[in-house]
């Protein structure tokens, strides 16, 4: 029997983890992890040279990964993406496209806050989170904890920034199957994160009939009874069944690196 363990979903500084890439290989290795991809949010600014060095010396293989961000009649799709060509084009355009929109809105919902008496600056917001190549609604929700404007990330939500709150942008469009296609263009496997969180049935439906590689069946703390069903549904449609933590480090402390994980076969499968 092989112990072959590979996490194949986290999250660094480079998005919204609390813990830099460097610091996510050294976990692994210390939990005996024997593979590792890194996650982050439209952004792939972890795979430097460094990191993959640090990777071969310690032992732990590192697959490239990305969680793109797309949006589906209005449902909010996370593609996840393997194995793909680092220094892709296409990808590299993508995530360039998708990092300055966000910019722009980040702007505006700052801009609405104001209106709101809640002044934060888009240059606070940036040495707030200095490693974060993608910036969102949960960086400025922790600066506006910070700033004493609310008592609790919750709040800041609750009363301003969720979806359809007063100082709420809409995110930027786009359709899981660009993404899908982007992902598979630069020569990687294009898989369905977590679809248990979907909310919409009907709409899921729809999205499983897009050209994935694969379907995140492994997730988190689920349990087993709970992952079975994907994995009957990556039989059906030859998809692989991948899996990981989605750990996030101190910014979601119930769950832990290693949570879940993949075997050497699956792993090989997104190499
Ligand atoms: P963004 O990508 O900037 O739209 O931010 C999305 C992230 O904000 C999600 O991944 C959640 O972590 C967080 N988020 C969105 N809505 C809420 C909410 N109502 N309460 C708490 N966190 C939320
Ligand atoms: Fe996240
Ligand atoms: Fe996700
Ligand atoms: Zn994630």
């Amino acid at each position: 029997m092989s112990d072959f363990r590979a996490d194949l979903h986290c999250h660094s500084t480079c998005s919204d983890g609390s813990d830099d890439p460097s610091t996510l290989l050294y976990k692994a290795k210390e939990i005996g992890l024997s593979g590792l991809s890194i996650t982050d949010h439209d952004s792939i600014a972890a795979y430097t040279d460094e990191l993959f060095a640090l990777a071969g010396s310690l032992g732990v293989r590192l697959l490239p990964g990305v969680e793109l961000s797309s949006t589906w009649k209005d449902q909010t799709v996370h593609v996840l993406g393997y194995g793909f060509a680092i220094d892709s084009p296409v990808l590299s355009s993508l995530i360039a496209e998708i990092q300055s929109k966000r910019k722009q809105r980040n702007r505006l919902m700052l801009e609405k806050l104001k209106e709101h008496g809640i002044a934060i600056t888009e240059d606070e917001l940036m040495r707030a989170s200095p490693f974060a190549h993608v910036i969102g609604r949960p960086h400025i929700a922790s600066l506006m904890v910070q700033k004493g404007f609310v008592a609790t990330f919750q709040q800041a939500f609750d009363g301003f920034l969720s979806d359809g709150a007063p100082c709420y942008v809409p995110g930027f469009k786009l359709e899981p199957q660009e993404v899908i296609g982007a992902i598979q263009s630069a020569k990687g496997k294009a898989v369905l994160a977590h679809p248990h969180l979907a909310k919409d049935k009907k709409l899921i439906k729809e999205i499983l009939n897009m050209p994935f590689d694969g379907i995140e069946c492994y997730y988190g703390n689920l349990q087993k009874s709970f992952t079975m069903p994907w994995v009957e549904l990556a039989k059906k449609k030859g998809w692989i069944a991948t899996g990981g933590s989605d750990y996030h480090g101190a910014f979601k402390p119930h769950i832990l690196l290693g949570a879940s994980w993949v075997g050497k076969d699956v792993f090989e499968q997104l190499m």
